[in-house]
């Protein structure tokens, strides 16, 4: 029987195209065929990852129909550019890829969300499609659910936004969420329109590839029988010392952990997106300043160049460590780091899951906060930090729960025992078992 041929496609961002690297490299190991979609745009920046993956994977471009200075941190901008630019393109790139490779002709479409109309491509050419979720599947359910919030009046049909506000349970046994916490609620109306007509064609997918396991949501992955859990995938592709990065990673700061003792170390990164105001960014600076202890601070050039140079006079900094991007899976998995201040992106989650480190969650948007619900009242592995009155994280609101959390030996503990779950389900667990029946219904 043929191996299948697969054409992977990311929606344009680092927290897509990184999870689905991985599971091409997954997938690769399997003997399968790769080919992998990503846009002119983010080829330049994602070179380095493209050159040390080898062989195995074949790259394509195509535009993403926005010009080279347009914004493409303005999401909204961006999903509707590509859906206006590359359906069409996309049709004829398959048609190309099968006319060349003809005896291994494209099989199975794999995208991640934002571009469910790429299904749509790939159903008119009868090639079949899945969807790997890039982000929890408590967000995959919570989206799932739109429809079902809109008809008992929960949420408005036109915005997202909650009719009141109020906590409430998406499933039974999943954590409680203020409403206004809802993954879309932070991201304008735009975003909710798209998204709930994006996973309405998601449906076209057979399965939603979920990059998570079946202990770490159990009560999300039962809502459909399509969700299937072959998670962490970052621990399946053996690319822990790989960069896949739009940013050059500073690996000074490895050195710089090396001379420090076990668990002594505080690590702060808030992903590739979010965006610290000028005010809370001062308030970070003195918080880590008034630690008693040695941190290592992301700071994305995009978002200092934003704040434009803001520490405050007052910051020393003398016990730190500053960087514009690290190498965060090995980061997490060093002796020194104590714990992870993070804004519960789910790949940092899984990252800090696999590297059983005890969090500090700082949630901006999206699933974050649902991310920081499992975390703190689920797996009871780390603390929320708490706004005060203005809405801001004081920065002896960090100083206090950072002791509180590093005086806690039952969430250190909790960490290593959920890091030992997690990992066991790869390799030979549910989740590589969940990946092969994925890649024999491929090959059908
Ligand atoms: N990351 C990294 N170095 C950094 C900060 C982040 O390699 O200095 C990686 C991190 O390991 C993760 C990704 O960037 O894989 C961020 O994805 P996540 O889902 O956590 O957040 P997003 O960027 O989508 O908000």
């Amino acid at each position: 029987m043929p191996l299948p041929h697969f054409l992977v496609m990311p929606y344009p961002i680092l927290g897509h195209i990184n999870p689905l690297l991985q599971f091409s490299q997954v997938l690769a190991k399997h003997g399968c065929k790769i080919t992998f979609l990503i846009t002119e745009f983010n080829q330049r920046r994602v070179k380095n990852a493209i050159e040390h993956l080898g062989s195995d994977i074949k790259f394509v471009t195509l535009p993403d129909g926005l010009d080279h200075d347009d914004d493409r941190s303005d999401q909204p901008k961006v999903i509707l550019s590509l859906r206006n630019t590359m359906p069409t393109k996309l049709h004829k790139l398959i048609e190309h890829i099968n006319a060349l490779d003809g005896d291994n002709k494209i099989t199975c479409l794999v995208i991640s969300k934002n571009i469910g109309w790429a299904l749509e491509v790939g159903h008119n050419l009868g090639i079949k499609g899945a969807v790997l979720w890039p982000a929890s599947a408590i967000a995959l359910a919570s989206f799932e659910s739109i429809p079902r919030l809109i008809d008992e009046g929960i949420i408005n049909s036109e915005t997202g936004l909650p009719t009141r506000k109020q906590e409430i349970q998406l499933l039974p046994n999943s954590p409680m969420i203020e409403t206004v916490n809802l993954p879309w609620c932070k991201l304008g109306k735009k975003f909710f329109l798209h998204m709930a007509e994006d996973t309405k064609t998601l449906k076209l997918a057979e399965w939603w590839l979920c990059n998570t396991t079946c202990d770490l949501e159990p009560e999300a992955l039962s809502l459909s029988s399509r969700f299937l859990p072959i998670g962490p995938l970052m621990m399946q592709s053996d690319d822990t010392n790989k960069s896949n990065s739009f940013w050059e990673e500073d690996s000074t700061c490895l050195d710089w952990l090396n001379q420090h003792p076990p668990q002594s170390v505080v690590y702060v990164s808030f992903g590739s997106l979010a965006m610290m105001e000028p005010t809370q960014f001062k308030e970070l600076a003195l918080g880590l300043d008034l630690l008693n202890k040695p941190f290592l601070w992301v700071v994305r050039p995009d978002n200092e160049n934003k704040v434009n140079n803001a520490y405050p006079d007052e910051f020393h900094g003398s016990k730190g460590k500053i960087v514009g991007w690290s190498p965060q899976r090995k980061i997490l998995n060093h002796p020194a780091i104590a714990c992870f201040i993070s804004h519960c992106g789910w790949n940092s989650t899984i990252e800090g899951v696999c590297g059983g480190t005890p969090f500090l969650c700082w949630p901006f948007f999206s699933d974050q906060f649902y991310n920081m619900s499992y975390i703190c009242d689920v797996w009871k592995v780390g603390l929320g930090l708490d706004k005060d009155e203005n809405g801001m994280i004081s920065k002896v609101e960090i100083k206090n729960k950072v002791e509180q959390l590093l005086d806690n030996k039952d969430i250190q503990t909790r960490s290593l025992k959920l890091k030992e779950i997690t990992l066991m389900k790869t390799n030979g667990g549910q989740s590589s078992k969940n990946l092969e029946k994925f890649i024999n219904w491929a090959k059908e």
